[in-house]
């Protein structure tokens, strides 16, 4: 077993069926939401996954959670093959790796205490011996999501509480089994923007305190700037280059990622950049464009673009350059 690899994931990909083109034609078109992904994610390290709506990224978050079959593709976890798992073997993987949702209301049983909510997964999946022990793995997980003194929060309902100390509840019933990865879907994209820095301060320091790898999804590259210490960007259900966080923010090179950064406002107001609006929709999953699927918005797009496909970019791997060749 590679310690050093947690996670694992190569060529995986997610087709849905979206029905025939017309009544007796035989063919069944496909949404091709996550299109041949590849990626290793190390040990308590942060990889943010970043992309427009659409691009396929909650998706793929939902096959490293076996909450949905791929197509195609395998995703290994501590050296083991998790593709295809049964129910059992699906549900201790999920002490394993835990997911937070964008939406803190959504994902709390409203006619539940707080006690009751991080208690939960424990009672699910039969951990600790004792009410005692479950009661003091509950305190922790709740005083190490920032609800201190847990005492205070306990008997509240969901309502009583700010959607920032809705979301940290959400994070401590993810912690009081101890995961070794959080896949972490949009975590504060509804919560207040004064509330934003201190979920994403509190990601940074459970990945040290408590040794935890974090996939942050976010559509906003310019809100992980700070934590994360890799990016992969994703473009319609593909990553499309994938560096350290300097690297990519500093010396984009896919020309997807140079306008993703292009929009990130900067505090100090005589260092603008130049902001690249790209042309048009996010072409339509079903109906690749052909060569690169970049090209219809691309502005630097050239003819050998509409037939070859470069599709990715990486530092780490030279023959994969190929857009950057074509640029050039
Ligand atoms: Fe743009 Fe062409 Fe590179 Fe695609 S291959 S990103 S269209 S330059």
């Amino acid at each position: 077993m590679n310690k050093e690899r947690l996670l694992e994931v190569r060529g995986l990909k997610k087709y849905f069926e979206a029905g025939r083109p017309a009544l007796f034609s035989r063919d069944i078109r496909k949404v091709h939401a996550v299109d041949g992904v590849d990626f290793q994610l190390r040990h308590s390290e942060v990889i943010a996954l970043v992309g427009e709506s659409g691009c396929g990224k909650s998706t793929l978050a939902l096959l490293l959670m076996g909450l949905e079959d791929p197509t195609a593709g395998t995703v290994t976890f501590e050296g083991r093959d998790i593709t295809h798992l049964n129910d059992n073997e699906r549900k201790d993987l999920r002490r394993k790796i835990q997911m937070i949702f964008q939406d803190p209301y959504e994902s709390l049983n409203p006619t539940q205490t707080i006690e009751e909510i991080v208690n939960e997964p424990l009672l699910v999946h039969g951990i600790a011996k004792d009410k005692r022990e479950r009661d003091e793995r509950v305190k922790k997980a709740m005083e190490d999501s920032g609800l201190k003194p847990a005492e205070v929060y306990l008997n509240r309902f969901p309502h009583e509480l700010s959607g920032g100390q809705r979301q940290r509840v959400v994070i401590a019933a993810a912690l009081v089994l101890e995961p070794e990865i959080l896949l972490a879907d949009e975590p504060v994209s509804m919560l207040d923007v004064s509330i934003r820095a201190e979920i994403i301060n509190l990601l940074a320091e459970l990945r040290i305190t408590r040794q935890i790898a974090v996939i942050f999804i976010t559509h906003d590259l310019g809100s992980v700037g700070f934590f994360a210490d890799r990016v992969a960007v994703m473009y319609l259900g593909r990553i499309v280059e994938i560096g350290t966080m300097l690297e990519v923010l500093e010396k984009p090179q896919h020309p997807y990622t140079k306008a993703l950064i292009s929009v990130i406002p900067v505090p100090n107001p005589r260092l603008r950049r130049k902001r690249i609006i790209l042309q048009g929709e996010t072409p339509n999953p079903i109906d690749l464009p052909t060569g690169c699927r970049f090209h219809p918005r691309c502005p630097v797009a050239i003819s050998a673009c509409k037939i070859n496909d470069p599709s990715f970019v990486s530092r780490s791997n030279s023959h994969q350059t190929a857009c950057l060749l074509l640029v050039k």
